[in-house]
C-alpha cells in the first residue's frame, strides 16, 4: 500500500481515496477486491473528472504492476491485452504482426480498458468508439472471483462501456484486421457558411474539423486517408504549407506525420505522436455527443455564443462517430457528430461556458462525454439513454453491495 498522492494527468483532480494499491498477480489483485468496500481502477489518468475516484473508504487499485500481457493471435485476428496496457503499446505489437485496429484516439498514450470504459472515439462516419473492436472482457467482480463476458452473451452490451462499475477488467481481447498506411492531408480556413457536413465528414476514412471559434468556419481540417482507398482532391480549402497543431500557432512538431507522407496506421490516425507528450496537461476538456444529422443546426447555435466561447477556448474539435451498441456508449444507437473543446486550465473561467455551450447544443440531446467535464444535470444525462435500466440490472447483479459505484457512478445510474 501507499499513501501517496495521486492525480489526473491534467492536474486538475487529486484522488480521494483511502488506500492506493499496485498489485503485481492476478491473485494478490483478487484478495485485494475480495477484502475492500470499495475499489476503483486507475487506467492512464486522462478523464478529467472524478470518474475514476474511489472516495475516502475506498481503495484505488493501478494496473501498472501486473505482468503485462499482449497476445496476438494472426490466425484468429485478435488481440488479448492486460487490463493496464496502453495503445501505443499496443498498437506497437499489433502492427508488428502485419495487423491494424481499425481506429485510435487523438492520443495513443491512453489505456485501452480506461478508454473503452467511458466510450473514447476516433472520427470517420464508419468508424464506432474503440469499444467497439472489444470482443470480449475478462472481470474480476467484486467477490474477487473472475468472470468473461463475450459478445453473444445477453450482458456483453453492458460489458465494455461499464464506467469501471462492474469490476476490475483484466483483460480485453480485440479484433483485428490486416495493417494499412494512412495519409493525412491537412487544410486551412473552411467556411461554415454553406458547408456541406455530410460531404466533408465522409470525404476520408477519418476527419477532423478545429476551429477556434474566434470567426466563422474553421482553422483546420484533417484529412486521415487510407491508401487503400480513393482520395478526390477537396475542393473547399487550401493545403497547409506548414506542419499545423490542433492549438492554432502551437508548432506541429509532436503531432503526427503531415503533407500526404504514408506510414502505418498507428502513426497517422492519433494526432499526436506517441514518444511526445502532447501538451503539458494544462488544459480541461469537454465533448458531446449528438445524432450526426444534427450537425449542420448545432454548429450554427455554437456560431452564435462563440464570442462567449474563444476567450476560453485552446480548440474545438468536430469528428463524427458511427452508431455503437454498448449500452452506456455516448454513441449509442446513433450515428454522431462530437463535439469536442479543449478549454484553458481555469475551471472557474471554463465551467459558465460549459454551460452555455450545453445550453445551446440542449435541443440537439447531447450526450456528454463521460470522461470529460459537463454539468448537464445527471436525470437529463440518464434520459437519453434508453438501455441504462439494463445496465444497472447488470451492475447490480455483478456487485450487489456497490463495491465498484462510486458518487459518480451513482449519479450517472441513479437509483
Ligand atoms: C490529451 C487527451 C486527449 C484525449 N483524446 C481523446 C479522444 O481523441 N477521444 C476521446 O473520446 N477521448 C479522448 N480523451 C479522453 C480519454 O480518452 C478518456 O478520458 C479515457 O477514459 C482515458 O483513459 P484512461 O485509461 O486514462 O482512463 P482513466 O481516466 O484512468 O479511467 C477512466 C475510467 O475507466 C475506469 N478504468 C480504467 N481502467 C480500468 C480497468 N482496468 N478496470 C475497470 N475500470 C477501469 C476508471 O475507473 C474510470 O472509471 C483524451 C484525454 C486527454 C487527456
Amino acid at each position: 500500500m501507499t499513501a501517496q498522492t495521486v492525480t489526473n494527468w491534467a492536474g486538475n483532480i487529486t484522488y480521494v481515496a483511502k488506500e492506493v494499491h499496485r498489485p503485481r498477480s492476478l491473485e494478490a489483485l483478487g484478495a485485494l477486491v475480495a477484502g475492500s468496500a470499495r475499489v476503483r481502477v486507475l487506467g492512464s489518468g486522462h478523464s478529467f473528472n472524478r470518474i475514476a475516484e474511489p472516495g475516502p473508504e475506498g481503495v484505488l487499485l493501478s494496473l501498472a504492476e501486473l505482468p503485462p500481457v499482449i497476445d496476438v493471435d494472426t490466425a484468429a485476428r485478435t488481440v488479448r491485452a492486460c487490463g493496464g496496457v496502453r495503445y501505443a503499446d499496443l498498437a506497437r505489437v499489433v502492427h508488428a504482426h502485419g495487423l491494424a485496429l481499425p481506429n485510435m484516439a487523438s492520443l495513443p498514450h491512453i489505456s485501452v480498458a480506461g478508454s473503452v470504459a467511458t466510450g473514447t472515439h476516433g472520427s470517420g462516419v464508419g468508424n464506432g468508439p474503440l469499444a467497439s473492436s472489444v470482443r470480449e472482457v475478462e472481470l474480476v467482480t467484486a467477490d474477487g472471483s473472475s468472470l468473461t463476458l463475450g459478445r453473444g452473451d445477453a450482458r456483453f452490451g453492458g460489458a465494455v462501456t461499464s464506467l469501471g462499475a462492474l469490476g476490475v477488467v483484466t483483460a480485453l481481447t480485440l479484433d483485428l484486421e490486416p495493417a494499412f498506411e494512412v495519409e493525412q492531408h491537412l487544410f486551412t480556413e473552411l467556411p461554415l457558411a454553406g458547408l456541406d457536413f455530410e460531404a466533408v465528414a465522409g470525404w476520408a476514412y477519418s476527419v477532423s474539423l478545429f476551429t477556434d471559434w474566434r470567426r466563422e468556419g474553421f482553422r483546420q481540417v484533417w484529412l486521415k486517408r487510407r491508401t487503400d482507398q480513393p482520395l478526390a482532391d477537396f475542393p473547399f480549402a487550401a493545403p497547409a504549407t506548414v506542419a499545423l497543431h490542433p492549438v492554432p500557432g502551437v508548432p506541429g512538431v509532436n503531432c503526427t506525420e503531415q503533407f500526404g507522407v504514408a506510414g502505418p496506421w498507428h502513426e497517422r490516425l492519433p494526432h499526436f505522436r506517441a514518444e511526445f507528450t502532447p501538451s503539458s496537461g494544462k488544459e480541461l476538456q469537454s465533448e458531446y455527443l449528438l445524432p450526426r444529422p444534427s450537425a449542420i443546426p448545432a454548429l450554427q447555435a455554437l456560431d452564435a455564443v462563440r464570442e462567449v466561447i474563444a476567450p476560453v477556448l485552446l480548440t474545438c474539435e468536430v469528428r463524427t462517430v458511427a452508431a455503437d451498441e454498448q449500452w452506456l456508449s455516448p454513441a449509442y444507437g446513433r450515428d454522431s457528430v462530437a463535439f469536442h473543446f479543449t478549454w484553458v486550465d481555469d475551471l472557474t473561467a471554463v465551467l459558465p461556458v460549459v454551460g452555455r455551450v450545453e445550453a445551446a447544443l440542449e435541443a440537439f440531446e447531447p450526450r456528454p462525454h463521460w470522461g470529460k467535464v459537463y454539468s448537464v444535470p445527471a436525470p437529463v444525462v440518464r434520459g437519453r439513454y434508453p438501455r441504462l435500466g439494463e445496465f444497472r440490472e447488470l451492475a447490480g447483479a455483478l456487485d450487489p453491495a456497490g463495491k465498484f459505484a462510486n458518487a459518480f457512478v451513482r449519479d450517472a445510474l441513479g437509483d
